[in-house]
């Protein structure tokens, strides 16, 4: 479904992806992991479309994409979680899933919120669409409450719920489970594993081999911008290079 052939990108002659493939089915759950600093963040952003590759392609369902900007990558069915994303404070829980729809539209965010007349319409669709994205990550309660009033695991919630009102087929989450207690991360895995059933794709950075073992159907490591394994957790775990690369220095 998505296949990314020889990407490279670099930053000021550092490459942060060097020659990246990689080949993700549909419905998989693909783990992306490696050590800071490993090109992850600029994988899913190549992907995204947010950063353009020097070289190399991306295809989703067989068609390219890399030249794409965002948010028509974005219609075609890859919505992103950056890592770090931040909620809009001073606005309900429905206003910042709303806002992140809203501007995906191009119709412009700020008119939404002053409620322009000419806007009023798809307004109330989006409305619409952010409350059934919070309804199905399990925040339907909370729609009407200010967004400080979410705790993180939360909070990270409302950031699917944001990335599912564009109906996507390719949901890539950058870290989602950082700073995380053990608990909400069990939540926010129960979340992925549904919205797999759902028959969403999903692409997943995290840290935490052991949450991303047990989610993904296959994992791809990357380390100084390169794929260094690909296969799945049982082989990954196993993986002398990754051993070396990575997991060994995690365990050290
Ligand atoms: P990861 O997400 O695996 O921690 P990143 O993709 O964020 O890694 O970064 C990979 C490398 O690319 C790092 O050396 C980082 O400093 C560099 N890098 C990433 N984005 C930029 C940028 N916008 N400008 C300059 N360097 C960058
Ligand atoms: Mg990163």
């Amino acid at each position: 479904m998505i296949v990314v052939d020889n990407l490279s990108r670099s930053f000021g002659g550092v490459f942060a992806a060097r020659e990246v493939s990689m080949s993700v089915a549909a419905g998989e759950v693909r783990g992306v992991i490696g050590p800071n600093g490993a090109g992850k963040s600029t994988l899913f952003n190549l992907i995204s479309g947010h950063l353009r590759p020097q070289s190399g392609t991306v295809s989703l369902g067989g068609t390219r994409i890399d030249t794409l900007p965002p948010h028509r990558r974005a219609e075609l069915g890859i919505a992103i979680v950056f890592q770090g994303a931040r909620v809009f404070p001073g606005m309900s829980v429905l206003e910042n899933v709303a806002v992140g729809a809203h501007a995906r539209t191009d119709a412009g965010a700020l008119s939404a919120i002053l409620r322009l007349p000419r806007h009023r319409r798809g307004e109330s669709e989006i409305f619409a669409d952010a409350e059934a994205a919070l309804e199905r990550v399990g925040l339907a309660d909370w729609v009407s409450r200010p967004v400080t009033a979410l705790p993180l695991g939360q909070q990270r919630r409302l950031q699917v719920a944001r990335a599912l009102t564009a109906k996507p087929t390719a949901l890539l989450l950058d870290e989602p489970a950082s700073g995380l207690r053990a608990p909400e991360r069990q939540d926010l895995s129960r979340l992925i594993r549904e919205l797999r059933a759902d028959g969403i794709t999903i692409l997943l950075v995290e840290h935490d081999v052991a949450m991303v073992t047990s989610l993904a159907d296959r994992i791809t490591v990357l380390d100084l911008g390169r794929v260094i394994a690909d296969g799945t957790p049982d082989e990954i775990r196993r993986d002398p290079a990754v051993i070396a690369a990575y997991l060994g220095k995690a365990s050290a």
